[in-house]
């Protein structure tokens, strides 16, 4: 009798004692949502989905840029050139590497509005994003369905991972909302970021995915690892829970309402996205008409992107504009209105 081919291609996770054919056979009827595919992202999906979790889901509002390729190991010089979504890229890309798995890429900014949506369903929850804000969505929600979540950080050559479980452990507010906030306030695009610690925070998170995945709970380590590739300092604390915490003791939701979350948020060096919540454009349409006093408006079937310089605005079917070359919201509603439409 010839062995299914899933004992071939997951043997050597399976001869780990730690997974076993009873947990890989978890891991493929399970399943997990990647909020955010930049750098940690993509590499905590490929990871997953090389080991074998059954159904992937990838949320990313971005699109693939030549600055991306020195750490975000699933894209390549085409999907720069073809500015792809990350989401588009990524599923195309993972999908090469595991058939026997369901990965689905949506172009899409997830918000109090649709998260409900985008995540139910899912018994896992792992951090890919690059602001706080999404974040705190994400562990409100969590607060309030109960599902675990992985956060995962990195900037310059320093990173940090944790396992937020609700109620059994401390969860994001607890951690950053008690004063003498931490937090990161540097990002990538002011101090940039090493490929190899994004990679690094990725296995970590990834580690501990597995073993909630697989089944293998009690291997969890329950700690906040922080680490620093340049420095090799390397640190590891068991956060507390906030008996006091907004979120996950006083079940006050606050992001889930909707009550941090402006229109208009900074979005890497010199850029700001325009959310117009739920709103569908009709691209081909919308390129049609700026065509005709916009010269060298492009389109991919995904996206549409044009400029008026000294300003590149990228707009997508859903309703978002990523507007490059300036800071200011200001500038960025007045465009936004002029050529898309208020
Ligand atoms: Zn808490």
């Amino acid at each position: 009798m010839t062995p299914p081919p899933d004992d071939e291609k997951y043997s050597r996770q399976i001869l780990f004692a730690g997974v076993g054919p009873e947990g890989q056979q978890r891991l493929l009827s399970t399943g997990a949502v990647v909020v955010g595919c930049g750098a940690i992202g993509a590499a905590v999906a490929n990871l997953l989905t090389r080991a074998g979790v059954g159904r992937l889901r990838i949320l990313d509002r971005d699109f693939v840029e030549t600055s991306n390729l020195q750490r975000q190991i699933l894209f390549d010089e085409n999907d720069a050139r073809e500015a792809l979504p990350k989401a588009v890229a990524a599923e195309r890309k993972l999908r090469a590497l595991n058939s026997g798995i369901q990965i689905e890429g949506l172009v899409t900014d997830l918000d109090s509005k649709n998260i409900e949506e985008l995540l139910s369903g899912f018994p896992l929850i792992l951090d890919g994003t690059d602001n706080f804000e999404t974040r705190f969505l994400i562990n409100d929600f969590a607060a309030q369905t109960g599902t675990p979540w992985i956060y995962a950080a990195a900037v310059g050559s320093y990173g940090l991972s944790f396992v937020v479980r609700p109620r059994q452990t401390a969860c994001l507010a607890c951690l950053l909302e008690s004063e003498g906030t931490p937090g990161l306030e540097e990002t990538c695009d002011t101090v940039g970021v090493l490929g190899p610690v994004v990679n690094l925070v990725a296995s970590l998170e990834a580690a501990e995915a597995l073993k909630l995945l697989s089944g293998s709970e009690s291997a969890l380590h329950g700690r906040l690892i922080s680490c620093d590739v340049w420095s090799g300092r390397l640190q590891s604390v068991q956060p507390e829970r906030n008996p006091a915490c907004r979120a996950c003791a006083k079940g006050e939701y606050s992001y889930l309402r909707g009550e941090a979350q402006p229109h208009i948020t900074m979005c890497g060096r010199d850029s700001v996205q325009i959310h117009e919540g739920g709103r569908a454009l009709d691209l081909p349409a919308l390129a049609k008409r700026l065509s005709r006093t916009i010269p060298g408006v492009r389109q991919n079937g995904f996206l549409l992107r044009f400029q008026i310089a000294p300003y590149e605005m990228t707009v997508f079917s859903d309703g978002r504009a990523i507007l490059k070359g300036t800071k200011d919201p200001a500038v960025a509603r007045s465009l936004y209105a002029k050529y898309i439409g208020a």
